[in-house]
């Protein structure tokens, strides 16, 4: 096998295994990315369990008579007003009796925010043993929602937290003291029936976050139904996801029985606001020397752009960096935690552009680029146009979305192929741009 093919089979079997398993690591970095809440127009949807009792909502997080030292916690996040789930979702949660939930809202909506409340108001701190469970699926994410109960309890110091998570090695024999377990699947379910370190008869609150994420993980799933079957008939059962495919539906109601249910449709993206052209090229050479041409006439200020494998993105970077650019590389062998410092200086202006795989970008939002470049159209595992990762690049949702540029590079009659089926899907016209000559495009 020539080198180049040979290493071009290497990168695809790096993207594929990118691509796997990546759910937990892309909610980790939008969640380490993200510091408010996203913008939503949509109204929640609302399933009672009981039809005909009340519903409540809220405007304010006083209306929810919670105890002053939480409150006082609230406002000290900065949060002035619940989010659109948090307006139905808390209130039902903080019922008495306690009402089960699932609820589903994209990520950056303040389902976190919302069970650590309604945690932290249902746990009495005179009693030194756990009461609530929260189960996520992985060490990271965990250790994420564990931040936020100790800041949301900063006022609230009598209410502890521990870690149920590998590597936390208890002695033998001995009874947890904390009110509140937060870990991944299978330690919680040992710390439960195994070692016997939590009673679960006593658990008031269960738990279960990002339960798509959870069911892609093998296992998980039925550790947390096993931990489910432990607990008492009257513990309220919470389950969040930000997505809801038929496989997180029917995982749901084996968890939460007599479930209300409250979602929040995602915003809706669309290319209405958006230019989109194609550049004619036949190496990534013309590629790369079509983007000089590109960066020469017109004035850019952020660009993010697309590359099939880490091979051409650190190629393409290491050449952008020589004409000048300020250039960030985003790149797959890297830990969340460093791609996240990547986004976040990009995202504050140090760097101009940002240039990365397609899969590692899959599922982040830096909202305010308006120029995005696919040098490598994005496609799936078989080779096939990714319609949905296509919109999300390029997309704005309508009522927020400035107005956006997107070139897509074309090399060959493949990427020709798939630029067509993108844009026979979306039924909106990409037009051709001629790099040597760009007066059309500002
Ligand atoms: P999700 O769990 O749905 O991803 P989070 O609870 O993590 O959402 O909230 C997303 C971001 O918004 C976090 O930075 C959080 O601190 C913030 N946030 C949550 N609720 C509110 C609120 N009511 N007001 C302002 N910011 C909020």
């Amino acid at each position: 096998m020539a080198t180049d093919s040979w290493a071009q089979a290497v990168d695809e079997q790096e993207a594929a295994a990118e691509s796997v398993n990546d759910k937990a690591a892309q909610s980790l970095l939008n969640k380490l990315i993200r510091n408010n809440l996203v913008n939503t127009t949509n109204q929640v949807e609302v399933l009672q369990k009981d039809p005909n009792s009340p519903l409540y909502s809220v405007k304010s997080f006083e209306e929810l008579r919670l105890k002053p030292q939480l409150l006082q916690g609230v406002y000290a996040m900065g949060f002035n007003r619940p989010s659109k789930i948090q307006e139905t979702a808390l209130p039902m949660m903080l019922a008495e009796p306690p009402q089960n939930l699932i609820a589903q809202s994209q990520s950056g909506t303040g389902k976190t925010a919302a069970f650590v409340l309604a945690m932290l108001s249902h746990v009495d701190p005179n009693n030194k043993y756990p009461q609530c469970l929260c189960v996520s699926p992985t060490y990271e994410l965990a250790l994420q929602t564990g931040k936020v109960i100790e800041q949301m309890g900063k006022y609230y110091p009598e209410v502890k937290l521990v870690y149920a998570i590998r590597g936390n090695k208890l002695q033998r024999g001995m009874k947890l003291q904390e009110q509140i377990v937060i870990g991944t699947p299978g330690t919680m379910l040992d710390w439960c029936s195994k070692f016997k370190f939590i009673d679960p008869k006593k658990i008031k609150v269960f738990v279960l976050d990002e339960a798509d994420v959870m069911i892609a993980t093998q296992g998980h799933q039925d550790q947390s139904i096993r931990i489910q079957r432990m607990l008492p008939k009257n513990c309220q059962m919470l389950l969040f996801s930000a997505t809801f495919e038929e496989t997180v539906w029917s995982f749901a109601q084996r968890i939460v029985p007599d479930p209300n249910i409250i979602k929040l449709k995602r915003e809706e993206e669309t290319l209405d606001t958006i230019k989109q052209y194609f550049v004619l090229c036949n190496s990534k050479e013309e590629k790369f020397q079509a983007l000089c041409n590109i960066y020469g006439a017109i004035t850019i200020a952020q660009a993010m752009i697309f590359c099939h494998t880490r091979r051409t993105a650190g190629w393409l970077a290491g050449e952008l960096s020589r004409e000048g650019h300020q250039v960030a590389l985003l790149s797959g062998e890297m830990q969340v935690e460093q791609r996240a410092a990547v986004i976040e200086r990009f995202r504050d202006g140090k760097e101009k552009v940002l240039v990365t795989t397609n899969v590692c970008a899959r599922g982040i939002d830096v909202e305010q680029v308006s120029v995005v470049i696919n040098f490598d159209l994005p496609v799936d595992k078989d080779g096939n146009p990714d319609n949905e990762t296509y919109l999300h690049r390029i997309g704005r949702t309508g009522r927020f979305g400035k107005r956006g540029l997107a070139i897509n590079m074309v090399d060959s009659k493949m990427s020709m192929n798939i630029l067509n089926r993108i844009q026979d899907h979306f039924n909106k016209k990409i037009e051709r741009l001629d790099t040597d000559d760009l007066d059309e495009i500002e």
